[in-house]
């Protein structure tokens, strides 16, 4: 066996490893990444319970206590 080819399949060897590493952290980043959602997230006025929507509608009512509230937004 050459020394460069000994060379050469040492940096064949660290570009599959780079490579997989590379690809394994992307998949596992999406596995735990929440997927984007388009829901208006809303707060109740009255019990300060968190909740989300359908986005879209401009009140909703709380599931909660049943109070109406509108669309809650980030300053
Ligand atoms: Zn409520």
């Amino acid at each position: 066996m050459s020394p460069h080819l000994i060379i050469l399949s040492y940096f064949v060897a660290m570009l599959v490893v780079v490579c997989g590493s590379g690809w394994y952290v992307e998949r596992q980043r999406r596995r735990f990444e929440p997927e984007r959602s388009d829901d208006s997230i809303f707060r109740c006025g009255k019990c300060r319970y968190v909740y989300t929507d359908d986005h879209g509608v401009d009140r909703s009512r709380c599931p909660q206590c049943g109070a109406s509230n509108e669309v809650f937004r980030f300053y």
